[in-house]
């Protein structure tokens, strides 16, 4: 039924090695569903380590051209690729909304990103500066380049399935390297779909590779990306206890990493703050992409002052918005979550939490919809740190509430997890916005503010949310580029 763009293949039945469209050596393939209805969107090759070999075979042959382009060139083909993304923005985003369920209003923000993200590294790839240092001998100068790593392997996650992609990818061809990229068992067409546009910008096979795997063979497929000598460096977005496992395997050959790990972001708002524009930001920050997203506000912290009125002030904002159903459908705000176990998962926390004496305000259960994968928007109060919902990833359209009485106390509480990716606060006193700023520990603050996640600001975590950050100028990205510091003797 899409046949708007001719050259462009929606759902491709291949994995995508050295420039062509393959099958698995073993010939086994998986089935990719549509998590709205729960319908089969077609299969992909489920890629072995000997497919893997391959792709990592043609990276490294790749490799020896692509970074003798010099940065011009290089940059050339990135802007090709942004110029791509706009003209199928369309069915880019289609695709996303195919397999991730996602409204088509958020997948095609999710595609100007992901353009925005080739243009900016496309800018980036001609500033690639060195360094001279002035040097105590009077024979001797120090002069530090920049080099491309070499083969970096991708593991990314389903909730962004094009700009996980996109901000390493982007990135990563800027500086000269090559990619292999493990997409997420559930998304692999938008990485399939990268690999299409690609090959319109005229990037030279090799340069990227996607090996389609499933669910059962990605342990396997992990272990054997991070233990290739050939690969040199390993960028993951994922889950802190996937990262863990990536980590150690990484450890064998102490090779570089980059890991964007789980979060469980704070939210507070304070009795100074603006409530209107608090409910406007939480709206953003906890219901994108249906409450799937690493940065959602997962703890809200609301001081005791105005926690009454914000809870339903809240609950009116959430029964006016939100609307479930079909990310197809034009009015729809909340699509499905991913799979049936992402339901499981917010069914018991929910439930936990109301055992523990959290009310329930709004929703609660999940909704007899199309494939049986929507949750019910939710928001619940006088939720306690003893709860499930407050140590966890919600991973789900779930508000939970907490009070709290003051300054010190927020950030106690905010403080008090393992991981910190993103963190927000409102208020309207400056002095307390300083000071809060700078004592939450995540990589990201968003002051007054609900969306922290833009191509010209470095994103990451600190903690057990990983380190090295993505986006930015490649300052940032000296995670892609080896530093070689020549010392001249005149
Ligand atoms: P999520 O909760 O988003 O599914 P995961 O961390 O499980 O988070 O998945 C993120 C990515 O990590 C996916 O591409 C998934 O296939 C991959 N993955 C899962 N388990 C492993 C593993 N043991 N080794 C390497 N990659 C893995």
């Amino acid at each position: 039924h899409h046949c708007s763009a001719q050259k462009f293949n929606y759902f491709p039945e291949k994995a995508y090695i050295n420039g062509k469209w393959t099958d698995s050596i073993t010939a086994n393939k998986f089935e990719i569903f549509d998590p709205a209805k729960n319908t089969v969107l077609g299969s992909v090759p489920d890629c072995n380590l000997d497919d893997l070999n391959q792709a990592v075979q043609s990276a490294n042959q790749a490799f020896k051209v692509w970074s003798n382009f010099t940065s011009e060139q290089r940059s050339r083909i990135l802007r090709k690729l942004y110029d791509l993304h706009i003209e199928y923005k369309q069915q880019l985003a289609e695709i996303i909304t195919h397999e991730n369920g996602k409204p088509l209003r958020e997948s095609l923000v999710e595609i100007d990103s992901s353009a925005k993200a080739y243009e900016w590294f496309s800018e980036e790839a001609k500033r690639t500066y060195g360094d001279l240092i002035p040097s105590p001998a009077p024979n001797k100068r120090f002069l530090v380049l920049k080099q491309p790593v070499g083969i970096c392997g991708f593991i990314t996650p389903w909730n962004f399935p094009a700009y996980m992609i996109a901000r390493k990818t982007a990135a990563a061809l800027a500086a000269g390297c090559t990619v292999v990229i493990k997409p997420a068992e559930d998304t692999p067409y938008s990485a399939l779909a990268l690999c299409q546009l690609s090959e319109m910008a005229g990037l030279p096979a090799g340069c990227i590779n996607v090996v389609t795997t499933s669910r059962k063979n990605t342990a396997e497929m992990g272990k054997a990306i991070c233990h290739n000598p050939l690969v040199k460096k390993i960028s993951f977005t994922g889950s802190t206890a996937v990262g863990k496992i990536i980590l150690e395997n990484c450890a064998h050959q102490v090779k570089k990493v980059q890991m964007e790990l789980g979060g469980n972001a704070p939210f507070i708002v304070f009795d100074s703050a603006d409530i209107k524009k608090a409910i406007v930001g939480l709206m953003a920050s906890k219901f994108r992409n249906s409450g799937q997203t690493c940065v959602c506000a997962n703890r809200i912290f609301v001081q005791e002052g105005i926690y009454d009125k914000f809870i339903i002030a809240l609950a009116e904002e959430m029964k006016k918005q939100l609307k479930v159903g079909n990310g197809f459908e034009t009015d729809v705000t909340q699509g499905p979550l991913i799979n049936k176990n992402a339901i499981t998962k917010v069914e018991n926390l929910v439930k936990d939490s109301i055992a523990k004496g959290g009310q329930i305000v709004l929703g609660g259960s999940k909704c007899d919809l199309l494939g049986g994968n929507f949750y019910e928007p939710t928001l619940i109060r006088d939720v306690t740190t003893e709860m499930e919902i407050a140590k966890e990833e919600i991973f789900g359209p779930v508000a939970a509430i907490m009070k709290f009485k003051d300054e010190e106390d927020a950030v106690r509480l905010a403080n008090a997890v393992s991981v910190g990716l993103a963190g927000y606060f409102y208020s309207s006193d400056l002095s307390q916005i300083w000071r809060v700023a700078e004592k939450l520990e995540v990589g990201m603050v968003g002051v007054n503010e609900g969306i922290v996640s833009t191509i010209e600001a470095p994103f990451g975590g600190i903690k057990e949310s990983g380190f090295g950050s993505e986006g930015s100028n490649l300052f940032f990205f000296i995670f892609l580029i080896a530093l070689a510091t020549m010392i001249l003797a005149r």
